[in-house]
C-alpha cells in the first residue's frame, strides 16, 4: 500500500480522533495528489513517517482523502466492511424493534462516504466518496450477505458527489416498490421510494416527533414543512383533534393526509400547499391559532457562505410559527442545517416570543437519533437540532 505523506504539523486533527484530510495538509513535493487513483487506499504517515491509519484518497476533492482505520495497510474490503456493518447493525437492533433505521451514517459508522437508510426488507444506499464509490461491488456483496435484502436502491443524487468527481443517478438492484412502509414510534407511514424529491423518510427525527406527541391530546396541530406527516401524524396517533400539513409539494402532502387516515381516522386531516412562508402569514390574517406548531424546513444553509441569509430565514420561519401558537402551546422548532449553531436557533425561538412578550419554557433540546451518530471527534457530523419550548404569559 503507497503511503500519503502529511506535511509537519497536520497530522494535529487525525490525532485528536478526526477522520478527514485536507488537500492543503499533504506534503504534495513528496507524494503528489495526482499520483495516487480516485479511492485508492493509502497509509497516513505524519511528516516523520509515524503511521496514522489507512484512508481512501480522492485527488480530485478538497477533502482528499479519509481515515477509514487507525491501522496502517488496512484495505476497505469485504472483511472491513462486514466488520463495521455489522456492528452497525447490533447497535440499531439494541435501539429499536423493527428493521426501520438508519443502517450506517458515514463518518459515524466509522464508514466515510456511506450512508444506508433500511425499510425493512428494503435498503437505500447512497455513495459520497471515491472510496466507497469503488468498493460498490463489496459494499452490496455485504449487504446482501447481512440483511438479505429484497431491493438495493443506490440513491446517487447528491450534490456532494459533484465535489468528489462523481457522476449521479439513481439505480435499482431488485424489485424496489414505488412506495415503502415505515414503521416507527407506533405508527405506520407510506412514503414515496423512487419517485419525487426524497427517497424515503427522515429517520433523524424519530425521537424527536414522540417527544412532541406527548402534549397532543387534544390540540390543534399545525405541521409546517410536513413532507410525508412525521410530526402531525405521530400526534394525530396521540390524541390531536385535527392536523393542518403544510408543505410546497402536492406529493408529500398526499402521503401525509393518506398517513394521518391510517393512523388516526378520528383526527381531521388537512392539506395546504404552497410556500410555508406565504401560508403561515395567511393562516395569521385568517386568525387561525394552534395549540402545536411544529416547523422543520429543509437546510436553510447548505454552505457556510450562506449563514447570514439562512440565519434570517430560521428567524422569519419560527416567528411566524410563534405568531400561529395559543398562550400554552407547545412549538418545536428544528433545524438540519450543520452550520447553524444550535445556540443560535434557540435564539431565534426566544426573540420571537419575547417579540411577542411571552416566555418560552425549553421542555426538551433534541438532536439526530442515535441511528445517526455524531462522531465525537468531527462537529461536522453533527447537524440537527429540535426544540420543543412551551409558551408562556
Ligand atoms: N418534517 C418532515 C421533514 C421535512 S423535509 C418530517 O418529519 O419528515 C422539508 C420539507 O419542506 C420537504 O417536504 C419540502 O417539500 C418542504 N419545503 C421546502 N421548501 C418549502 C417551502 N418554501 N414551503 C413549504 N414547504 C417547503
Amino acid at each position: 500500500m503507497r503511503v500519503l505523506r502529511l506535511k509537519p504539523h497536520e497530522d494535529r486533527r487525525l490525532r485528536a480522533g478526526h477522520l478527514w484530510i485536507f488537500a492543503n495538509e499533504v506534503d504534495v513535493r513528496r507524494n503528489p495528489l495526482t499520483d495516487f487513483s480516485p479511492g485508492e487506499a493509502v497509509t497516513v504517515c505524519d511528516a516523520r513517517g509515524a503511521s496514522l491509519g489507512s484512508a481512501c484518497v480522492n485527488p480530485a476533492s478538497l477533502i482528499c482523502a479519509r481515515l477509514h482505520s487507525r491501522t496502517p495497510c488496512a484495505e476497505l474490503d469485504e472483511n472491513l466492511l462486514r466488520q463495521r456493518l455489522t456492528a452497525a447493525l447490533r447497535l440499531r437492533e439494541r435501539l429499536y424493534i423493527a428493521p426501520w433505521y438508519r443502517l450506517c451514517h458515514g463518518e459515524g459508522d466509522f464508514l466515510p462516504g456511506l450512508v444506508v437508510d433500511r425499510y425493512g426488507d428494503h435498503l437505500t444506499v447512497q455513495i459520497s466518496t471515491a472510496g466507497m464509490d469503488r468498493r460498490r461491488p463489496e459494499i452490496e456483496a455485504v449487504l446482501r450477505e447481512v440483511l438479505k435484502p429484497v431491493s438495493i436502491l443506490w440513491d446517487n443524487e447528491l450534490p456532494a458527489r459533484t465535489l468528489e468527481g462523481l457522476p449521479l443517478g439513481r439505480v435499482v438492484s431488485g424489485p424496489a416498490p414505488e412506495i415503502l412502509e415505515v414503521s416507527e414510534n407506533s405508527c405506520h407511514f407510506a412514503v414515496p421510494c423512487l419517485t419525487g424529491q426524497k427517497t424515503g423518510w427522515f429517520y433523524d427525527q424519530r425521537q424527536n416527533r414522540a417527544e412532541l406527541a406527548r402534549y397532543a391530546a387534544d390540540a390543534e396541530v399545525l405541521d409546517v414543512f410536513s413532507y410525508a406527516g412525521g410530526f402531525g401524524v405521530t400526534a394525530a396517533a396521540s390524541g390531536a383533534r385535527s392536523v393542518s400539513f403544510v408543505d410546497s409539494s402536492a406529493q408529500a402532502l398526499n402521503f401525509a393526509a393518506r398517513n394521518a387516515l391510517a393512523n388516526a381516522p378520528h383526527c381531521i386531516a388537512h392539506t395546504i400547499c404552497g410556500d410555508a412562508f406565504a401560508v403561515m402569514r395567511q393562516l395569521y390574517n385568517e386568525g387561525r391559532r394552534f395549540q402545536i406548531v411544529s416547523v422543520d424546513p429543509p437546510a436553510f444553509i447548505k454552505r457556510r457562505k450562506d449563514a447570514a441569509k439562512g440565519l434570517a430565514a430560521y428567524r422569519k420561519a419560527t416567528a411566524l410559527a410563534v405568531r400561529l401558537l395559543v398562550p400554552g402551546g407547545v412549538i418545536a422548532s428544528s433545524s438540519c442545517s450543520h452550520h447553524l449553531e444550535a445556540q443560535a436557533l434557540r435564539t431565534c425561538l426566544t426573540q420571537a416570543t419575547a417579540g411577542r412578550k411571552l416566555h418560552a419554557r425549553l421542555l426538551f433540546a433534541g438532536g439526530q437519533g442515535p441511528d445517526h451518530p455524531i462522531h465525537a471527534a468531527m462537529p461536522e457530523t453533527s447537524y440537527l437540532k429540535c426544540f420543543i419550548a412551551q409558551l408562556a404569559d
